[in-house]
C-alpha cells in the first residue's frame, strides 16, 4: 500500500467555487449579497454600477463602517464573519448576513477587488485582490473614503458551464433591477444610486417619513401602484404589519408586484402567500394577483432565517399566529373596499 489516499479534502478555493453555486447564480445575486453587506455595515448611501448586465462589471460602493487592513484577507475567507460568534447569536440575528460565505464564493468565480477604509482620512484605505482560484493575499494601500467598494469583474470567467447559463444582457439586467427594487424598498433611510452602462437609472434620496416613502414607492413601482393602493399599519400581539396593499381593481395577471419583508429581509413564504390569498379571496377574480409592499416586524428570536443559503425563506416559531395576524390585518384593510360587507369586516 502506498500512502496515497483516494479521499482528499478539497482545496479551499475549489470548495468555494463549488459552493458558489448556492449563492451566486447570476449578477443579481451578487448585487444582493454585496448590498446586504453594505447595509449590515451601517451605510447611509449605497451606489451600484454595472456594465453589460453585470456580467462584465459590478461595483458596489458604500459609506459604511469599512473593513480594517488586517481583516481584509479574512473577509474573503470562507466561514469568516464579523456578525455572529455563537449559536446563541444566530438565534436572534438581526444582520442580513451571518454565514461568511458570500465574498468567498463570489471571489472564487470572478475577478474581485475589495477596497476599504475604516478612518475619516480618505488617503488611508487598503485593497485586496482575488482572481478566481488564485488569491493575492497581499494587502496594498489604496485611497478610499470611509466605507467599502467591491468590484466584481467577469463573473464566471473561470466556470464556463455557469457562464453559459447567463441570459442576454437585458434579461440579466432585469433581474438586477428587481434585486435593486427589493433592496431599495427594504431601507427607505438609505440613499441609492443605480447606474448601468454609464447611464444613471435611479437616484433615490434617503427619507423615512411618509412622503419620502411614497416618493420612493412611486419611483420604483410607478405612481399607478400608489394611486391604487391602501396604506395600512396594524399592530397586535408583538407583531406589526405595515405597508401598501393594492385595491382589488388593480390586480395583475402575474404575481410580479408582490414584496413582503420580514424584519427588513425580502422573503417568499408559503404561509405568507396563503394568508394574502385568503384575504383577497372574495374580492379578486380567479387567476388575478394582488399587488403589495408589506413589512412584517417581529422579535427576531421568533423567526428562523437560517433555512436556506440565500435566506429567501424563513420559519416562524408560531406560524399559526403569524398567518392569522396577516390574514385578519389584510382582511380588515380590504374590508373598507369589500362590497356587501361592513367596514369591520366581520365574518
Ligand atoms: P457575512 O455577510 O455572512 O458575514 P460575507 O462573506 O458576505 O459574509 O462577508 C464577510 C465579512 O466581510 C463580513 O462579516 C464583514 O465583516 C465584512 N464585510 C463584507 N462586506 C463589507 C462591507 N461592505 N462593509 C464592511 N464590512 C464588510
Ligand atoms: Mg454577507
Amino acid at each position: 500500500m502506498t500512502d496515497r489516499h483516494a479521499i482528499q479534502v478539497l482545496d479551499p478555493r475549489l470548495a468555494n467555487q463549488i459552493s458558489a453555486g448556492e449563492v451566486v447564480e447570476r449578477p443579481a445575486s451578487v448585487i444582493k449579497e454585496l448590498v446586504e453587506n453594505a447595509i449590515d455595515a451601517g451605510s447611509r448611501r449605497i451606489e451600484l454600477e454595472l456594465e453589460a448586465g453585470g456580467a462584465r462589471l459590478i461595483k458596489v460602493r458604500d459609506d459604511g463602517s469599512g473593513i480594517g487592513e488586517g481583516d481584509l484577507p479574512l473577509a474573503l475567507a470562507r466561514h469568516a464573519t464579523s456578525k455572529i460568534t455563537s449559536l446563541d447569536d444566530l438565534e436572534g440575528v438581526a444582520s442580513l448576513g451571518f454565514r461568511g460565505e458570500a465574498l468567498a464564493s463570489i471571489s472564487a468565480v470572478s475577478r474581485l477587488e475589495l477596497t476599504s477604509n475604516v478612518t475619516d482620512d480618505p488617503r488611508e484605505g487598503w485593497r485586496v485582490v482575488a482572481e478566481g482560484r488564485r488569491m493575492e493575499p497581499r494587502v496594498t494601500p489604496a485611497p478610499h473614503p470611509r466605507g467599502t467598494s467591491v468590484i466584481v469583474r467577469d463573473l464566471f470567467f473561470n466556470t464556463p458551464a455557469r457562464r453559459k447559463f447567463l441570459r442576454t444582457e437585458k434579461t440579466e439586467f432585469g433581474h438586477v433591477e428587481e434585486s435593486f427594487r427589493r433592496l431599495a424598498l427594504s431601507r427607505f433611510d438609505i440613499g441609492w444610486t443605480l447606474r448601468h452602462n454609464q447611464k444613471t437609472l435611479h437616484q433615490l434620496r434617503p427619507g423615512d417619513d411618509g412622503a419620502s416613502r411614497e416618493r420612493r414607492i412611486g419611483a420604483l413601482l410607478g405612481n399607478k401602484f400608489l394611486e391604487n393602493a391602501l396604506h395600512l399599519d396594524i399592530e397586535a400581539s408583538g407583531l406589526r404589519l405595515w405597508g401598501w396593499v393594492g385595491l382589488p381593481t388593480h390586480s395583475r395577471a402575474q404575481a410580479d408586484q408582490q414584496y413582503f419583508f420580514v424584519n427588513g429581509r425580502v422573503v417568499r413564504d408559503r404561509l405568507v402567500a396563503h394568508a394574502v390569498r385568503q384575504a383577497y379571496r372574495d374580492v379578486l377574480f380567479h387567476g388575478r394577483h394582488p399587488v403589495f409592499v408589506l413589512y412584517l416586524e417581529l422579535d427576531p428570536s421568533v423567526v428562523d432565517v437560517n433555512v436556506h443559503p440565500t435566506k429567501h425563506e424563513v420559519r416562524f416559531r408560531d406560524g399559526r399566529l403569524v398567518h392569522d395576524f396577516l390574514f385578519s390585518s389584510l382582511h380588515r384593510a380590504l374590508g373598507e373596499v369589500r362590497p356587501n360587507s361592513d367596514a369591520a369586516g366581520a365574518d
